[in-house]
């Protein structure tokens, strides 16, 4: 059965994208431990990261690096946390979160609630910003 993120990835299910390619996804986490905090996910569907094969898993990092720095154009913070959990939804997924302080990256934190709108408009900033990244 197509995993939660496959089915974000096909449509199935809504996401508030920030950005896609041929290879790989990138959306806003709906439950975020800060503002602008975005999964980013390979189509292809693999639990654990460590079995994607090593040029998939570059170009993960390496979109995940452009959509990084969309999010820190566009939310104050003092860098972009990056960590990897996947005990939760078996598609691999790297988190993106805007850091201020290390208790941002806590997950036993309780999770930010914001609107619909204010996911909306969050996911347009940065989409919009990823469009003028140039690695
Ligand atoms: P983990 O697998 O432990 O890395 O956690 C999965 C993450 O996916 C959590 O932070 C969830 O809030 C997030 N998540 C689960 N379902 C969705 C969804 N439909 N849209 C966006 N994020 C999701």
């Amino acid at each position: 059965m197509a995993s939660i993120f496959s089915k974000i990835v096909t449509g199935d299910i809504p996401s508030y994208k920030i950005a896609e390619d041929e290879n790989y996804y990138a959306f806003l986490d709906i439950n975020p431990l800060a503002k602008g905090h975005t999964l980013v996910i390979p189509k292809m569907e693999t639990d654990y990261i460590f079995d994607i094969e090593d040029e998939q898993l570059g170009g993960l990092l390496v979109f995940a690096k452009k959509v990084g720095k969309a999010i820190e154009s566009v939310i104050s913070c003092k860098r972009i946390g990056v960590t990897v959990i996947g005990l939760e939804v078996p598609h691999a997924h790297i988190h993106l979160i805007p850091l201020n302080t290390l208790y941002d990256m806590d997950f036993k934190q309780p999770k930010l609630s914001f609107t619909n709108d204010e996911l909306a408009q969050t996911a347009e900033k940065i989409r919009e910003a990823f469009d003028t990244i140039i690695l």
